[in-house]
């Protein structure tokens, strides 16, 4: 007899695996075998499956079924193909027309009684599904379908349950319209105006959300540096429905309730002693967990205290800082996970953190090796350096809600003038094409010329000021950075070590 064939797909933690679901009756004893390395929970749906199928008023076919799983190199975990399988089931019943079972992809467990329930980890699915068969008919449970309704690429279609699944994909009735929970209440409870007596340090942080900059906060503690650092989500736009999606999709790789979309950009503070797989992510049974620096996608990472941080966590960051994503190892695979964050690394002057006090015993050496824990190659993606100083006077910095305005907009000119070189913050521009496609006005090459030949600073220090520069030029709506923004820029990025003055 003919092998019919459905489509399902589950979650493996951070990334989503199709499976196509072939099932085959044949003459013999009456019984169902799943083969293709499933796990317990895939195995029990023989039961779940056949309950279903009984309760929704179809008959189970007689003589031998086997399901294959494929690819059956892959494990595969979870109830979530207990829908598709039903489809192919029914399919070799000629319960259903064949391609009724094939059309679509089924997300979702059965109850004994045919209900259809939700998965864990909807969104990373329905995106791996959404990339790897554009144009799908997604079925899974209302909740689930709620989840994965901002998907581009799919087409979600709500069911309750088995018997309403198959009217709707025949024809019988229409589908039910899905349900979209409003986006998530995110209210902050901090503001950039209650920083007092940091107006350049608040000026930097603008500078830093509206380019993308990483920036190095470095000063003695109690100054505000991690005070400055958590305000920083909350001046940049709010997330797209894209970003929104591939933030939730880590985060909730293993949440099945679902509260609605969060549009704020994440911040993630891991401790210096985070270990390396807490930081970058790894396999916790067979499943992928996100490490830190992924669950700092779109948004924040900040790494107060940076020298305290072990080298091997520093190093971590140099892939993502330079690709957006890093490479997770998963038994014999290397998944490349989204990890594109923008960094702030707050550091003290030295071990003691009061090097120029008359308290501060740290020998000449110690500070050097303190320094160093920062490496070169780390310190070089970071375009800002800024100092952040014992608080001076009363003046409160604006209103993050019209610094966040004033980041949108200064963003909106960088894209539209970027789009050309396939990026959209200047932070992202390589040095070579900001020099040859986007240079300052005539008068700032002259100033930026006369430091290169007093041989101040160097090549890529140069591409570091162009590059801010561009950023304080869209703030202020110039169309070109001339000396003042030049000068600027150059203040924001002293390339010397942090600072011990
Ligand atoms: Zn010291």
């Amino acid at each position: 007899m003919a092998v019919r064939v459905s489509y399902g797909a589950l979650n493996n933690g951070m990334v989503g695996q199709l499976v196509e679901v072939q099932a085959h009756l044949s003459n013999g004893l009456p019984g169902m075998t799943i083969v293709g390395l499933p796990d317990t929970a895939i195995s029990e749906s023989r039961d779940r499956v056949r309950s279903a199928i009984g309760n929704s008023g179809f008959t189970w076919p007689t003589g031998r079924i086997t399901v294959g799983l494929s690819p059956a190199f892959e494990h595969k975990r979870g109830s979530g193909l207990d829908l598709a399988i039903a489809m192919a089931v029914l399919a070799c019943a000629n319960s259903i027309p064949p391609a009724i079972a094939e059309g679509p992809v089924y997300l979702g467990e059965l109850g004994l009684d045919g209900s259809v329930r939700s998965v864990p980890g909807a969104i990373t699915t329905a995106l791996s599904v959404a990339r790897e068969q554009p144009g799908s008919i997604v079925l899974g449970c209302p909740e689930t379908i709620s989840q994965i309704a901002l998907v581009p690429g799919i087409e979600p279609i709500p069911v309750v349950n088995l018997s309403q699944a198959i009217q709707v994909l025949t024809g019988t009735r229409s589908a039910d319209p899905i349900q979209i929970l409003p986006d998530r209440d995110h209210s902050s409870a901090v503001d950039l105006s209650e920083v007092v007596g940091q107006r350049p340090a608040c000026r930097s942080l603008e500078i830093a959300a509206a380019g993308g900059h990483h920036v190095l906060l470095s000063g003695p503690p109690g100054v505000g540096k991690t005070m400055l650092a958590r305000r920083l989500p909350d001046l940049l736009p709010p997330l797209s429905d894209q970003q929104a999606l591939e933030v939730c999709a880590l985060r909730d790789s293993a949440v099945t309730t679902w509260a609605g979309i969060d549009r704020s950009p994440p911040f993630l503070a891991p401790h210096h002693s985070t270990t390396l797989v807490a930081m970058v992510g790894g396999s916790v049974g067979g499943m992928l967990r996100p490490g830190q620096i992924s669950l700092a996608h779109h948004g924040v990472l900040f790494l107060d205290e940076g020298p305290e941080f072990s080298r091997k966590a520093l190093e971590a960051l140099r892939q993502p800082l330079e690709s957006g994503t890093v490479s997770v190892a998963r038994a014999a695979f290397t998944e490349r996970v989204p990890a594109e964050f923008q960094l702030v690394v707050a550091a003290n002057p030295c071990p003691c953190g009061d090097a120029g006090a008359i308290t501060c015993h740290c020998s000449p050496n110690e500070i050097r090796r303190y320094q160093q824990r920062i490496s070169g190659p780390l310190l070089d993606r970071i375009d800002m350096h800024i100092r952040v100083g014992v608080p001076v006077g009363s003046a409160r910095g604006d209103r993050s809600e019209d610094v966040r305005d004033r980041v949108q907009r200064a963003r909106q000119l960088s894209a539209k003038r970027l789009a050309s070189v396939e990026v959209s913050l200047n932070s992202r521009v390589s040095g070579d094409q900001l020099r040859r496609r986007f240079p300052p006005d005539a008068a700032a090459v002259k100033v930026m010329d006369d430091w290169r030949q007093r041989n101040q600073l160097g090549m890529r220090a140069l591409d570091r000021i162009l590059r801010l520069a561009w950023t304080i030029s869209d703030l202020a709506g110039v169309d070109q950075p001339g000396e003042v923004e030049v000068a600027e820029a150059a203040a924001l990025r002293q390339d010397h070590r942090l600072d011990v003055s």
